[in-house]
């Protein structure tokens, strides 16, 4: 059956087909001043001193790690049930990841008291991950990371315009990492942010985004600068204009987008409750602060097949995900870190299935989305209670 309804989509129309081309028009395209007016506009819109804008989301979080002077010797606690990214980006710096489970059905984020458990003598920073825009328990945290004396890192690529207290998640650590992803909130094909209130880190970012050398073409180019030095070992990690063109309506689109994402979400609780759903838990009911809702996580019943319920979705035209295989089950992370057990997010990790969420999905879409589902639980359920041998 042809895909109906996929997983996210953009919300891309004229504005953004004409920011593109009037970045081709102006004839500059590697980082200037469209990257310039981004970053102010949404260092202004979370309310950070500093926004830098980068490549991807990957390479914000290994900026972060850098700029921080995560190293060799160096322990980082990181949640295993996120995108690999945030203990790659660790990893890439030599030093160590240790994961921390997670709260648990109710809340799919980092548990503070997991993240305490971990702490040794070598631990230098905790990187947390908002799950799907909800907000990590950020003051119980806050309050951990300074009896410790240790960083924090948010990988807040689902959570644009998520809060507590209106403080933007991504300001509550000392960095905050998003991405611009193509299926992330605010969408730019590639593209990532650092954003940070601390001046120091924000230079260096800025000088390890591009070679560690101390002017840009850009400067050079507009006669403020004549050459340049290399101070550090840096990359080449640049966003360019019209990515960064892009990035300034989708910015000026994502209010409008998150509170139609948040009704979606309201409506996919409504309507995801009653005897057919009974066994679904929806995690993230009794979250605090305001959510960017980037993804909509269930939790299926223990008896029902989880792969039989994506294949009867898809038969319905519908495309689902899962959120995530926890980073601890894949071969390279087996291979380095054996024996890891982290019971809750093992857990939820079986039971997870990721149900469409973007912000052009209709309401009649969503109730499609609803009765299949609960269709595609019968099937699971009879499924998983007569199990078929591979071999049929
Ligand atoms: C998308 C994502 C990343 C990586 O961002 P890229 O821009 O794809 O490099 C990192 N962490 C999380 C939680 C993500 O969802």
């Amino acid at each position: 059956m042809e895909l109906r309804i996929p997983l996210s989509d953009l919300d891309f129309g004229p504005e953004e087909e004409q920011a593109v081309l009037d970045v081709l028009r102006r004839r500059w395209l590697t980082m200037g001043a469209i990257t310039q007016e981004f970053e102010k506009e949404f260092a202004d819109f979370v309310g950070a001193n500093n926004a830098i804008a980068v490549s991807n989301g990957t390479d914000a979080l290994h900026l972060a790690a850098l700029a921080l002077g995560i190293g060799p010797g160096d322990e980082v606690i990181v949640p295993a049930l996120t995108f690999v990214a945030t203990a790659n980006a660790v990893l890439y710096t030599n030093a160590e990841v240790h994961f921390a489970d997670i709260i648990g059905d109710e809340n799919l984020n980092v548990s503070p008291q997991e993240i305490e458990k971990q702490i040794t003598s070598q631990t230098k920073a905790i990187f947390l991950v908002h799950y799907g825009g909800y907000p990590c328990r950020m003051p119980e945290i806050v309050e951990i990371a300074r009896c410790h004396n240790l960083v924090i890192v948010e990988d807040a690529a689902h959570a644009p315009g998520a809060a507590i207290d209106d403080r933007s998640l991504g300001t509550w650590g000392d960095i905050g990492c998003f991405s611009f992803f193509s299926n992330k909130n605010l969408a730019t094909g590639e593209g990532g942010m650092v954003v940070t209130n601390r001046d120091d880190l924000a230079a260096k970012v800025r000088s390890l985004r591009s070679h560690g050398m101390t002017t840009l073409t850009w400067d050079r180019y507009h006669g403020h600068a004549y050459t340049y030095d290399v101070v550090a070992l840096g990359h080449n990690y640049r966003i360019d204009e019209i990515r960064s063109a892009l990035g300034l309506v989708q910015l000026h689109k994502l209010a409008k987008n998150n509170a139609r994402r948040q009704v979606i979400t309201a409506r996919y609780r409504q309507g995801i409750k009653g005897k057919e759903f009974a066994g679904v838990e929806l995690p993230f009911l009794n979250s605090t602060g305001v959510s960017s809702c980037h993804i909509f996580p269930i939790l299926l019943p223990e008896d029902a097949d989880r792969q039989v319920f994506m294949d009867a979705m898809r038969a319905r035209g519908i495309q689902t995900s899962i959120h995530y295989p926890p980073i601890h089950h894949f071969s390279y992370y087996r291979k380095r870190y054996p024996g890891i057990s982290l019971p809750i997010t093992e857990a939820v990790a079986r039971r997870e299935v990721t149900l469409p969420l973007y912000p052009t999905l209709k309401d009649t879409d969503v109730d499609y989305v609803i009765v299949s589902s609960s269709e595609a639980l019968t099937v699971a359920r009879s499924c998983a209670a007569n199990p078929v041998p591979d071999s049929v």
